[in-house]
């Protein structure tokens, strides 16, 4: 039973000129704003100092959809078996636990094969080694592909008809005609909107940050 307050949060997210008829579920009416991932690395302190020197802090450049969350001005390189990529952003604030996410592209680049995997889930993920300004981590079952997956507050959730850990299906446009399956819901009450891909992801559905996507049956 959809209760008053929310048909009227329902009526405000519509298009203005409704599209939708009482046929189409309203899920797949309510736009999904893309972020899209490029490699990036979330660091421990630990690692950040040793990356970058003792008692050193990340210096936020700019704030990203997630609250609290920001691109740093520090970047590292990484080094694989068969490659390096330089310039790898670092995004804060320091976790708990380090964690690089990468694409498959990537993987390939350095002659690494990382597991598709949810953020958090490192067990038996891949090595690689950070170079830092000051000194260097060599990085022990720390790398993954991240799953794609959307956040979403527990409003949205409920908006969308969907709940933390079920897998659902994004139609990502009509230009490639490509949906994607196994994206997974993450719900918190910090999360905003977004519907994170990575980039080799992005291209191959012909979609950007900013851009929108819709949850499909
Ligand atoms: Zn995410």
């Amino acid at each position: 039973m959809i209760s008053e307050a929310l048909m009227n949060q329902i009526q405000q997210r519509l298009p203005a000129s409704p599209v939708w008829s009482a046929q189409q579920s309203l899920s797949s009416t309510i736009g999904i704003p893309i972020g899209v991932s490029n490699r990036h690395v979330h660091l421990s302190q630990t690692d950040i100092e040793a990356l970058f020197g003792k008692g050193y802090q990340l210096k936020p450049l700019k704030e990203l959809r997630q609250p609290g969350q920001f691109a740093a001005h520090e970047c590292v390189n990484v080094v694989g078996p068969k490659g390096l990529i330089s310039k790898v952003r670092v995004l804060g604030p320091a976790r708990p636990e380090t964690q690089l996410e990468i694409s498959k592209a990537d993987c390939y680049a350095l002659g690494i094969k990382a597991p598709v995997r949810e953020s958090g889930d490192l067990y038996q993920s891949a090595d690689a080694l950070l170079v830092g300004t000051f000194g260097h981590v060599s990085l022990q079952s720390k790398v993954i592909c991240a799953q794609r997956h959307i956040h979403m507050s527990p409003f949205d959730a409920e908006l969308l008809g969907v709940v933390h850990g079920q897998k659902v299906r994004v139609n990502a446009g009509e230009q490639c005609g490509l949906v994607f399956e196994q994206v997974v819901v993450r719900v918190d009450e910090r999360y905003a909107l977004e519907f994170h891909i990575d980039t080799d992801e992005a291209n191959a559905a012909g979609i950007r940050s900013g851009e929108s996507v819709y949850l499909t049956d």
